[in-house]
């Protein structure tokens, strides 16, 4: 809770604070935390002698919260996004692996958990005032337009922050140990979307947690970016490869991830092509120029090579049907 006098938000910090300056737990109480503790774990779970604001107890309320909301979004985003807007012919591309979903869920499910402990860590110095967070638009002197400028500067910040540490990950010295399993889907469903190494999965998700230790932003605006994070995360991974016309250029979607984990070096954004232009390493989609996974998956149907109702028909195949390997091989 650090006051700055350039800061636009008029934090009510010395209502809350200590004599030694240490912030109590109360005022920035995380919000979610505040509605668990209310309606379930002080009335049916904790003994009454236990305080909410006693560090051990926020946080295993914290990693209870965490790991529930996490598989929540994650399975229920998914799911719902497998049903509904994931393209099944998709699973009769060559490079679909064999219990791929399974083994995506499988995998998410257990990476999740790990990646929860760090993570809660950065929650409870939220929860305990540390952060930029603030509850009331009237606290900061512009009021709505701030909230959101912060939307805007949220998204751009995370985007190139992820953009470095997927780069990053990407190095010869870390790639093979830490982002390879979330390449192991060349032809990702839903549930790749949270399929990462624990560490691969903290990383990427650090820019989030950073941001409002660096920048104030409103604790709702801050929730509604979280879900909505996971939601684009789930999208860039579930084949539905349209993008409205002008926007091909400038956003991110599932048309450009997808070549990254077909073609490995490109395409390392998440919401925008902003910094593979910069970095050099854009590339046009291939879904764009006619010849994407399901333009693939036609193509070795006219041919005879994948029968109506086969998944997996090549696996020595690759999206162009002609059985080279990308680039990480
Ligand atoms: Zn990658
Ligand atoms: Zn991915």
């Amino acid at each position: 809770m650090i006051r700055s006098d350039r800061c636009p938000i008029k934090r009510k910090s010395s209502k809350f604070m200590t004599r030694s300056g240490i912030p109590t737990s109360d005022p920035d109480m995380d919000l979610v935390l505040k509605v668990a503790d209310h309606y379930v774990f002080t009335p049916y779970v904790y003994p009454s002698s236990w305080p909410e604001e006693g560090a051990l107890r926020q946080i295993i309320t914290l990693l209870v919260v965490t790991n529930l909301g996490a598989a929540v979004l994650y399975l229920g985003l998914g799911w719902l996004s497998y049903q509904f807007i994931f393209d099944h012919n998709l699973m009769k591309h060559p490079q679909f692996l064999k219990n791929q979903v399974w083994r995506e869920i499988k995998y998410a499910m257990t990476s999740l958990p790990i990646i929860s402990i760090p993570t809660v860590a950065l929650f409870f110095f939220e929860v305990r005032g540390y952060s930029k967070l603030y509850d009331n638009v009237e606290e900061s002197t512009m009021g709505w337009s701030f909230v959101l400028f912060s939307m805007i500067s949220f998204l751009l910040f995370t985007d190139g922050c992820i953009y470095w540490i997927h780069r990053f990950l990407h190095h010869k010295r870390i790639y093979k140990n830490f982002h390879k399993p979330h390449h192991v889907w060349k032809i990702p469903t839903p549930f790749a979307s949270h399929a990462f190494h624990p560490l691969d999965g903290f990383l990427q998700g650090l820019p989030y947690h950073i941001y409002p230790f660096l920048f104030p932003l409103h604790k709702v605006l801050y929730l509604a970016l979280y879900i909505f994070v996971n939601v684009w995360t789930v999208s860039i991974h579930d084949g539905d490869y349209r993008v409205p016309g002008p926007l091909q250029e400038v956003v991110n979607g599932a048309a450009h991830h997808t070549d990254h984990h077909l073609f490995f070096d490109v395409n390392y954004g998440q919401y925008f092509t902003l910094w593979d232009r910069i970095g050099g390493s854009y590339r046009n989609p291939s879904v764009f120029e006619g010849n994407g996974p399901l333009d693939c998956i036609h193509r070795l149907m006219a041919e005879g090579k994948i029968i109506c109702n086969e998944t997996n028909a090549n696996p020595n195949l690759n999206a162009n049907g002609k059985g080279t390997k990308s680039k990480e091989e």
